[in-house]
C-alpha cells in the first residue's frame, strides 16, 4: 500500500477530533491535530456547547450527518462515561402555527428514515413532567435524539485516533499556511513548521482567519448565543444521577426560539430570541477570561428568554438563573456547513461552521472524500464553492448569517425569499417585470418574477395556507397561455459558460455523458457525472463554432468541476451577467418571432435542439430551440445592454397573439408535466442516470468520460427510481419532501410537486423502489399528517410523442 499523506488538522474541536479518528479508521494513520489551546478542552465552541442533538432537518442530508453522529458517539464512551445519552427530543407548540408544523416535521423525519412521533398535550407531558398540559397543543418527538458530551467525544475520538498514529498538538497556534506551487505544504505555527500533503481547516468560528491565510474566502460569521443554567429546580430533586446527567427528553420552544436540557437537578437554556451579536475579535486562550468562545453574559437580553421558560415550564418559578453565558459559533449565510477542497490551493480542505449535531457525519464523509475521493453523500447543499462570488461579499455574509440566526427556530417556507439584501442581482428586464406587477422571489441573488399580477386569475381549486404562500391562482392563467398561446419567461438567472480553444471538445466529451461532437448549431442534453457515476449536474451544450459551446448549467458547482479539470488549451468564462435570456414559448411563438427576422425559423429551418445566430430587429441573438416547459419555442440570449429591447420586441410582436409574460410557479408546474428533471432536488450525486430516468443522455459507446467505467459496473434496471405519481384528489396538494407511503409504511419520498394545470392535478416526483414504480400503483403522499392517495404514472403526463414542441 502507498505511503498515507501527511495531514494536518488546525482545531481539536468536535470537529476536527472526529474527522482524525475518521481518517486514522481509514488508514491515514499520519495525521496531526494543531489546537491553540490546551487539549481536550482547547477553548472552542466544542469546550462548553450543551451537546443537543436534534436530528430532524429539511434537509435530507443534514438529517443523515446528524443521524450517523448519534450511532458513533452513542457508542462511544471515555473511561466508561457516556458520550451520547439518547434521552429523545421534544418539540412542543404554543401556537396552532407551529402545531401545525410540527406535522410537517414529522413528514420530513419519515421522509428521512427518522423514527418519530406526534404527541398531545398530556402525552408530552408523560415524557417531559416539567411541562403543564394545559399550556401546550401537542409535541412532535424523536425517540433517538439526545444529548452528545462534546468534550469528552473530543477526547474519546482523539485516543482513537491516537491509538492508530495520530499526533495531537495543544499550544501550537497555525499563524500561515505553507504553500508552494499551488499546493499546501504544511501549517506554520508559533512553535515551528509542520509538514503536511493535506491540511484541513476545522478551526470552527475562526475559520475565516485560517482562511485568509490560505487566500481563501470562508463565508461565515461568529456569533455570541446565550446559554444560561438555573439553580436547583424543585422538581427535579433526586430525579436524574448526577453521573447520567438528564433523563427527560431534550426540549425544544420554537414559538419562543428556546431550548432545555436537564443538568442533574438544574436546567440548562438556550435562547435565538436575542438580537443577533456578531463577534469580530477574539482573544487567545491564554488572554480569554474563562476560554475565547465564551463572552460575558449579557443579562438583560437574557430576561425575556426566562419570562418565556417560566412560562412554558412553571416549575422552574422556584428557581432562578444562576450561570450565563454568550456562547461564540459559527453561522453561514443559508445554515449550511462549509466543507470542500480550496480551488487555488490544493490540498487545502475546510470542515467550518459545523454544529456537534452533524460533528460525525461531516468527518465521516470528509475522511471518505479524500481517502477514497467521494464523501458517499450528497453534499452539494454544503458545498464551499456553491456560492456566487457576490455572496460571498462580507456585508451580504453579515446580513445573512445574523437573518440565519434569528430565523433559525422559525417556520421557513420552503419558497421564503431573504428579506435583505433586496434586490440585488436583476436581469435587464426588471423594469419591465415591475410595470407588469411581477411577484419576485429570489434564488442566489436573482430576483425571479414567479407571477405577474397584470395576469388575470383563473379559478383554480381552493388551497391550504401553507401551499397558497407564494402562490396565486394566477400562475394557472399563465400556464395556460404557455400551452394554448405563448408566454415570455425571463431564463436570465440560469448559469451560463462559454466554453472555447482547442481542447473545447474534448473537454466537455471528456466531462459529460452524451455525445457533444455534432455539427455547428447543434444543442446536446448531457450529464456530469463523479468518478462514482453519481449525477453531478445536468447541462445543455450548445455548438456556437467548430471550437465555441455555449453551456448551460445548474450553478456555481458547476464551475467549480470544470474549473478543476479545465485544461490549459480551454477557456471558461461566466457570460451570465453580462448576458440574459428570454424563453418565449407557446404554439404561437413562431408566429411572433419569424415576422421579426430573414433567419428561416421554420420547423425545417431550425429543427428541435438546434441553435443560431440571428437578428431580431436590431437585436443580435443566439436562439436555441429548446423548452423546459414542452412548447414549441426558443431561448433567446442577447447580450444585457440589449435585454430590455428584446423585451419589448418579443412584446409588441406578441400582443396580437395575446402574449403574457409568465414567472417560475407556471414554469415549474409545465415542466413537471414534462418531467423535466431539476438537478440538485430531483437528483444529486446520490443517483445515477438509470435511476433518475435519464438513460437517454448517456453514450457508452462514444468514448471514456468521467464516470463511464462505474456505470459500466450499474444496471440499467435499478432497485429505486425517480417516480411519477399523480394526487388522486384534484384539489389535492403537496410540495416536495413529503413521504410517500405504500401498504401503509414509508416507500420513499417527493422530490418536487407543483399542481399541473394542464393535467388538472397534482404531479409529484418521488424516489420509490422499482417493484412500485409501476404505472398504475397505488400509493400514499402524507401531507401535514394526511395521507392523500395517489398514483404511480406513466410519463411524461403531457404531450408523450413530442409532437407540439417538434412542431
Ligand atoms: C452556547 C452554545 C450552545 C451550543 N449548543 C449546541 C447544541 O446544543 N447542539 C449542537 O449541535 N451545537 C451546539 N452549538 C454549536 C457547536 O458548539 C459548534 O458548532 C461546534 O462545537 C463547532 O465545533 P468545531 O470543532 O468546528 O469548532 P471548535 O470547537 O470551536 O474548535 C475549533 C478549534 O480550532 C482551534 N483554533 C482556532 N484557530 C486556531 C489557530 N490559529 N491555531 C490553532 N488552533 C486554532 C480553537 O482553539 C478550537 O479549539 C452551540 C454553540 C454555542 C456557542
Amino acid at each position: 500500500m502507498a505511503k498515507p499523506p501527511r495531514v494536518v488538522i488546525i482545531g481539536a474541536g468536535v470537529v476536527g477530533s472526529a474527522l482524525a479518528d475518521e481518517l486514522t479508521e481509514r488508514g491515514w494513520t499520519d495525521v496531526t491535530v494543531v489546537d491553540q489551546g490546551r487539549l481536550f478542552t482547547p477553548g472552542g465552541s466544542s469546550s462548553h456547547a450543551p451537546g443537543l442533538v436534534f436530528q430532524t432537518n429539511p434537509s435530507k442530508t443534514m438529517t443523515e450527518l446528524a443521524t450517523y453522529t448519534v450511532e458513533k458517539l452513542s457508542g462511544l464512551t471515555l473511561d466508561g462515561r457516556w458520550c451520547f445519552r439518547r434521552v429523545g427530543g421534544l418539540e412542543v407548540a404554543t401556537t396552532e402555527a407551529r402545531l401545525h408544523d410540527l406535522k410537517r416535521r414529522y413528514g420530513l423525519a419519515t421522509s428521512w428514515g427518522v423514527e418519530a412521533a406526534l404527541l398531545d398535550p398530556d402525552q408530552c407531558a408523560a415524557v417531559h413532567p416539567l411541562l403543564d398540559p394545559a399550556r401546550i397543543l401537542g409535541g412532535f418527538h424523536v425517540p433517538t435524539d439526545g444529548l452528545a458530551k462534546a468534550v469528552r467525544a473530543v477526547e474519546a475520538q482523539a485516543r482513537r485516533a491516537i491509538g492508530r498514529g495520530a499526533r495531537f498538538l495543544g499550544g501550537h497556534t497555525v499563524t500561515g499556511i505553507g504553500q508552494s506551487a499551488g499546493r499546501v505544504t504544511g501549517v506554520e505555527t508559533d512553535q515551528g513548521f509542520v509538514p503536511a500533503d493535506i491540511v484541513v481547516c476545522a478551526a470552527g468560528f475562526w475559520g475565516p482567519r485560517i482562511g485568509r491565510m490560505a487566500g481563501l474566502t470562508v463565508p461565515l460569521l461568529p456569533l455570541a448565543h446565550q446559554y444560561a443554567t438555573t439553580g436547583p429546580v424543585p422538581a427535579l430533586a433526586g430525579v436524574n444521577d448526577p453521573v447520567l446527567e438528564a433523563t427527560r427528553p431534550i426540549l425544544r420552544h420554537q414559538d419562543r426560539d428556546l431550548y432545555f436540557r436537564e443538568h442533574g437537578d438544574r436546567l440548562g437554556i438556550g435562547s435565538y430570541g436575542h438580537r443577533p451579536m456578531p463577534v469580530r475579535d477574539f482573544l487567545s486562550p491564554a488572554e480569554a477570561p474563562v476560554m475565547p468562545s465564551v463572552l460575558p453574559f449579557t443579562a438583560d437580553d437574557f430576561a425575556p428568554a426566562w419570562r418565556d421558560s417560566v412560562a412554558l415550564l412553571p416549575d422552574l418559578a422556584g428557581t432562578a438563573v444562576e450561570e450565563g453565558m454568550n456562547g461564540v459559533f459559527s453561522f453561514t449565510t443559508d445554515g449550511f456547513p462549509l466543507l470542500g477542497e480550496h480551488r487555488e490551493l490544493a490540498g487545502f480542505w475546510v470542515a467550518e461552521a459545523v454544529w456537534v449535531t452533524h460533528s460525525a457525519g461531516v468527518a465521516r464523509a470528509v475522511a471518505r472524500w479524500l481517502v477514497d475521493g467521494d464523501p458517499g453523500i450528497d453534499l452539494h447543499e454544503c458545498d464551499l464553492h456553491r456560492f456566487e462570488t457576490v455572496q460571498l461579499a462580507p456585508r451580504y455574509v453579515e446580513e445573512r448569517a445574523k437573518q440565519n440566526f434569528i430565523e433559525v427556530y422559525d417556520v421557513v417556507h420552503p419558497l421564503q425569499p431573504m428579506d435583505r439584501p433586496r434586490p440585488l442581482r436583476t436581469s435587464p428586464f426588471h423594469p419591465r417585470q415591475r410595470e407588469l406587477g411581477a411577484v419576485f422571489l429570489e434564488g442566489a441573488g436573482w430576483e425571479r418574477p414567479h407571477w405577474y399580477a397584470s395576469n388575470a386569475p383563473a379559478v383554480t381549486p381552493p388551497r391550504d395556507e401553507w401551499s397558497a404562500r407564494y402562490w396565486s391562482p394566477i400562475a394557472a392563467t399563465e400556464a395556460a397561455a404557455t400551452r394554448e398561446r405563448v408566454a415570455m419567461y425571463d431564463m436570465t438567472p440560469l448559469k451560463r459558460f462559454e466554453v472555447s480553444g482547442p481542447g473545447a471538445l474534448g473537454f466537455l466529451q471528456r466531462l459529460t455523458t452524451n455525445n457533444v461532437d455534432k455539427s455547428v448549431g447543434s444543442v446536446t442534453y448531457t450529464l456530469m457525472l463523479d468518478s462514482h457515476g453519481g449525477i453531478r449536474s445536468d447541462l445543455t451544450v450548445a455548438r456556437l463554432g467548430d471550437q465555441t459551446f455555449q453551456v448551460g448549467a445548474n450553478g456555481p458547482l458547476d464551475e467549480d468541476w470544470m474549473r478543476r479539470h479545465l485544461p490549459d488549451s480551454v477557456q471558461l468564462r461566466d457570460i451570465t451577467g453580462g448576458t440574459c435570456c428570454i424563453g418565449l414559448w407557446g404554439p404561437r411563438a413562431r408566429e411572433v418571432l419569424q415576422p421579426l427576422t430573414d433567419a428561416d425559423f421554420s420547423n425545417a429551418g431550425l429543427k428541435y435542439f438546434r441553435a443560431r445566430r440571428a437578428y431580431l430587429g436590431e437585436v443580435p441573438v443566439t436562439a436555441m430551440r429548446l423548452s423546459y416547459v414542452g412548447e414549441l419555442g426558443w431561448e433567446l440570449y442577447t447580450s444585457a445592454d440589449l435585454g430590455l429591447k428584446l423585451w419589448d420586441i418579443l412584446w409588441e410582436a406578441g400582443r396580437e397573439h395575446g402574449i403574457v409574460a409568465a414567472g417560475r410557479s407556471a414554469f415549474n408546474s409545465l415542466r413537471l408535466e414534462k418531467g423535466y428533471r431539476a438537478w440538485g432536488t430531483d437528483m444529486t450525486t446520490e443517483n445515477d442516470p438509470y435511476e433518475a430516468g435519464l438513460a437517454f443522455a448517456v453514450r457508452m459507446d462514444k468514448g471514456d468520460f468521467i464516470g463511464r467505467s462505474a456505470l459500466e459496473a450499474r444496471t440499467a434496471s435499478p432497485d429505486r427510481r425517480l417516480t411519477c405519481l399523480t394526487l388522486d384528489d384534484p384539489a389535492a396538494v403537496v410540495m416536495g419532501k413529503e413521504p410517500v407511503y405504500a401498504d401503509g409504511a414509508p416507500a420513499g419520498y417527493v422530490t418536487s410537486a407543483s399542481y399541473g394545470y394542464t393535467v388538472g392535478r397534482t404531479v409529484a416526483y418521488a424516489w420509490l423502489p422499482a417493484s412500485l414504480s409501476v404505472p398504475g400503483t397505488a400509493v400514499a403522499v402524507e401531507y401535514f399528517g394526511v395521507r392523500l392517495p395517489a398514483t404511480v404514472r406513466a410519463e411524461p403526463l403531457f404531450d408523450p410523442k413530442m409532437e407540439r414542441i417538434r412542431s
